[in-house]
C-alpha cells in the first residue's frame, strides 16, 4: 500500500516548476490530487502526466490571490475527492529585479498580492475546512529569500518572510487541532522562475545554472523533484513531529 492511497492532496501552482513535481510525487506515493494553477492548459498537462502514469488527479483553476476562488477550490476538491487530508501552498510569482528604491508600488502589490495573500487566503479556506475535518497538513513554499536578503528582490524577500511568520503563526494555532503547518525554504531550482530571475539579473548573458550554480555550496542549483520529497515527506505519517518548521533544501546556501 502507497503511502497517500486513500487521501487527498491540493497542491496550488502545480502547472510547472516545483508544483508540478510535487503533484506528481502526491499521485506516484497513492494520493487524489487537485491540480490548480491560473494557467488552466499548463494545470491540465500535470493532470495528463499523472493520469499517463496510472495516478488519480482532477484541474481546478483558481488564482490564489481571489478569496472566493481558494473557497471554490477547497469546496471543489472535497466534492470531488470526499476529503482533503494535504495541502500544498506553492503558487508565487518572482517580479521583477530593481534596488529598493526603485522598485514599483504595482511590481510590490503584485507579488505581496500572491506570494503573501495568496498563501494566506489558502491556509484560511484549508484550515477552516480541516478543523470540521478533525486535521490535516499543510506545506507552504517559502525561500531562502524568507531567511535572509537578496538584493534587488525586496518585494520578493518580504513577501516570502511573511510566508514565514505565517506558517509559524498557524503552526502555534492549529498544532493541537491536529493540524501540521510547516514550510520549505528552496535555495536555487531549475524552473521558469530561476531562468527568469537569472535573465533579469544579467540581462540575458548567463542561464539560470550558469548564474546560481557557483553560488551554491554543492555546486549546483536544485531540481524541483528534490523539493517536492521534501514537501511529500513533511505532509507523510513519517513526519508527525514536524510543526511549525521552517527546512532549507538549498544546497547548503544559507549555511554559509
Ligand atoms: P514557476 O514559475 O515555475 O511556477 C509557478 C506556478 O504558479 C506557475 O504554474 C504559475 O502559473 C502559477 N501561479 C502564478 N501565479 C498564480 C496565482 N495567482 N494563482 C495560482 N497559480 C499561480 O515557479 P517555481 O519555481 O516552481 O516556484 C514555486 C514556488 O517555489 C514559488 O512560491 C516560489 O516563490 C518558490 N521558490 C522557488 C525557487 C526557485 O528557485 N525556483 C526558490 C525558492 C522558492
Amino acid at each position: 500500500m502507497a503511502m497517500f492511497d486513500g487521501k487527498t492532496a491540493l497542491v496550488t501552482g502545480s502547472g510547472a516548476g516545483i508544483g508540478r513535481a510535487t503533484a506528481l510525487k502526491f499521485a506516484a506515493e497513492g494520493a487524489s490530487v487537485v491540480v490548480s494553477d491560473i494557467h488552466v492548459q499548463a494545470g491540465e498537462e500535470t493532470v495528463s502526466m499523472i493520469h499517463s502514469a496510472g495516478g488519480k488527479a482532477m484541474f481546478q483553476h483558481a488564482d490564489v490571490s481571489n478569496a472566493e476562488e481558494v473557497a471554490a477550490l477547497v469546496a471543489g476538491a472535497v466534492d470531488q475527492y470526499g476529503r482533503l487530508d494535504c495541502a500544498v501552498n506553492n503558487a508565487g510569482i518572482e517580479g521583477t529585479i530593481a534596488p529598493l528604491a526603485d522598485q514599483t508600488e504595482a511590481n510590490y502589490d503584485a507579488i505581496m498580492r500572491i506570494n503573501a495573500k495568496g498563501t494566506y487566503l489558502c491556509l484560511q479556506a484549508e484550515i477552516r475546512y480541516m478543523l470540521q475535518s478533525g486535521g490535516g497538513t499543510i506545506v507552504n513554499l517559502a525561500s531562502v529569500a524568507g531567511l535572509i536578503g537578496f538584493p534587488g528582490l525586496s518585494p520578493y524577500v518580504a513577501s516570502k518572510h511573511a510566508v514565514i511568520g505565517m506558517t509559524r503563526n498557524a503552526a502555534l494555532e492549529y498544532g493541537k487541532a491536529g493540524i501540521r503547518v510547516n514550510a520549505v525554504c528552496p535555495g536555487g531550482i531549475d524552473t521558469r522562475m530561476l531562468d527568469s530571475l537569472a535573465s533579469q539579473a544579467t540581462a540575458g548573458a548567463q542561464t539560470s545554472s550558469q548564474m546560481m550554480d557557483p553560488l551554491h555550496p554543492l555546486g549546483r542549483i536544485g531540481t524541483p523533484e528534490e523539493v517536492a520529497n521534501l514537501i511529500v515527506w513533511l505532509s507523510s505519517p513519517e513526519a508527525t513531529f514536524m510543526l511549525g518548521a521552517i527546512v532549507p533544501v538549498d544546497g547548503g546556501y544559507v549555511a554559509q
